[in-house]
């Protein structure tokens, strides 16, 4: 593995200024684990010998905000771009698994890396110095391993968090656990129940937008169970259905490898796409598997597990819609379209197809309904092509027009609104004034005599 980095300027920067005021400093962390691996880093991290109080006097012409300062952090921007810059520290003991009881600064950099979750994640770059590396992170990086830094036990019983901050790395990077790690890492999962909801949902939504995110739940889905427990009756849950091939947890998974990892709305919908069929099935009398009423149910499901992860209310929301909706039937004709396109958003719509791709890919017959759906998309677009009028905002009338027809605002002129666009989305009234205008007149002139 060539081990020289090429640093950002702004990095390069703050490395000097510290370099020049006479201490020590580092690129560490995830940024040099991600550039070795030729990945863009998500973040830049520098680690120095400095004080907060020293950085401060050093960067006092450079704007900074005092992001952790207790913990010797301090975000500096440097020509845009925030650096996290943190003293060299030593974490005391864990007594809540969360927060480290007392932060100490240290002017020895192997004092920093040993606190670090990771070997990948224990290195330090210097253009100077070149790498650092006391834990063997490069050779865990050749060999594609997440070794934790110092006794697994240990480490996760400090801070349980790390426990999914490794299965993260290996959804991200499609790594393996070490042994050592894992057997440890499968011990200690119960540990991760003390860990606060929104820590957690961090990662693991991390974790679900990675490459590998569906290998790494099939592998570890009794770790993921701790906190989403509403996963595990799906876990080798038989469908009894000649649709499928799949039991309902390798059918979720199959589905995940099947969805785009960078819409993590669609990564959460189709995760829970069918979490509501375990307590739905039925067997009828030849033998065959239902699930009658399943999307509402895992609908609940999934609005449960979500507000307990502290998700925000737009997320649950979207995640929500989808789940609830991932089984209907496909709209068939341009007017109902156009009616799907304005009730959900299209994004809404888009994600529906690409759920239901998924969830058509990973059951028996995929090829076939894949065709369906690809007509259906055809359908679609050609629908979209003519820039259709599908929400009342898009009626070539508003209910300014409304008015100086003498119709008061109201209930009544919100109906004559509806009535137009209902009209107009089943394509027997043109989205056109003079069209609207006289209709609008004919529905009032009847409201009003009734
Ligand atoms: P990302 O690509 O998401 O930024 P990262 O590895 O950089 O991944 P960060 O949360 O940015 O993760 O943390 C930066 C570095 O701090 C890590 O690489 C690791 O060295 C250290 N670190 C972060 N969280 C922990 C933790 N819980 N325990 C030990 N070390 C940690
Ligand atoms: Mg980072």
């Amino acid at each position: 593995m060539n081990t020289n980095i090429t640093l950002p300027v702004p990095v390069h920067r703050v490395l000097s200024r510290l370099n020049q005021g006479g201490y020590e400093a580092f690129a560490v962390g995830g940024c040099v684990r991600d550039r070795l691996l030729g990945r863009e880093p998500e973040d830049w991290d520098v680690a120095t010998s400095a004080t907060p109080q020293e950085m401060k006097e050093i960067f006092g012409d450079i704007p900074h905000f005092d992001t952790g300062i207790r913990h010797g952090t301090l975000t500096l921007l440097v020509d845009q771009m925030p650096i996290e810059t943190t003293t060299y520290r030593v974490e005391g003991c864990y007594s809540d698994r969360r927060h480290p009881d007392t932060v100490t600064f240290t002017r020895l950099l192997g004092r920093d890396l040993a606190r670090r979750d990771f070997t990948i994640n224990a290195l330090a770059y210097h253009p100077s110095v070149g790498l650092v590396d006391l834990y063997g992170g490069v050779a865990d990086l050749t060999r594609g391993l997440l070794r934790c830094v110092g006794e697994p036990d240990r480490r996760f019983q400090e801070d349980a968090l790390r426990i999914l901050r490794g299965l993260r790395f290996a959804a991200q990077l499609g790594f393996a656990l070490e042994e050592g790690t894992r057997q440890s890492l499968l011990r200690s999962r119960q540990l991760l129940g003390d860990i606060a909801q929104e820590r957690i949902a961090a990662e693991f939504q991390k974790l679900l937008c990675g490459r590998w995110a569906a290998p790494v739940l099939r592998e570890y889905v009794q770790v993921v169970g701790i906190f989403l427990p509403e996963l595990l009756p799906m876990v080798g849950f038989d469908q009894h259905n000649h649709h499928h091939i799949y039991d309902v947890w390798e059918h979720t998974l199959h589905a995940l490898e099947h969805t785009d990892p960078g819409d993590r709305i669609l990564r959460w919908a189709v995760l829970l796409h069918d979490v509501g069929k375990p307590s739905c099935f039925s067997l009828d009398e030849q033998g065959v598997g239902h699930f009658y009423g399943h999307p509402q149910a895992g609908e609940a499901l999934a609005r449960q597990a979500l507000q307990r992860l502290k998700l925000d209310r737009d997320t649950v929301d979207q995640v929500c819609t989808l789940v609830h909706m991932h089984d209907v039937a496909l709209p068939e004709n341009p007017a109902t379209i156009r009616r799907w396109v304005g009730r959900y958003s299209l994004e809404t719509v888009r994600q529906f197809l690409a759920i239901r791709r998924a969830d058509h890919g990973a059951q028996a017959h995929a090829q076939e309904k894949e065709q369906a759906i690809d007509r259906w998309e055809t359908l679609l677009e050609e629908v979209l092509r003519e820039n259709p009028c599908c929400q009342q905002r898009q009626l070539a009338i508003s209910g300014r027009e409304l008015l100086a027809l003498g119709i008061p605002s109201g209930p009544e002129m919100g109906r004559i609104l509806t009535r137009l666009l209902d009209r107009v989305v089943e394509g027997t009234l043109p989205n056109e004034p003079d069209a609207l205008l006289a209709e609008a007149g004919n529905l009032w002139r009847t409201a009003s005599h009734s």
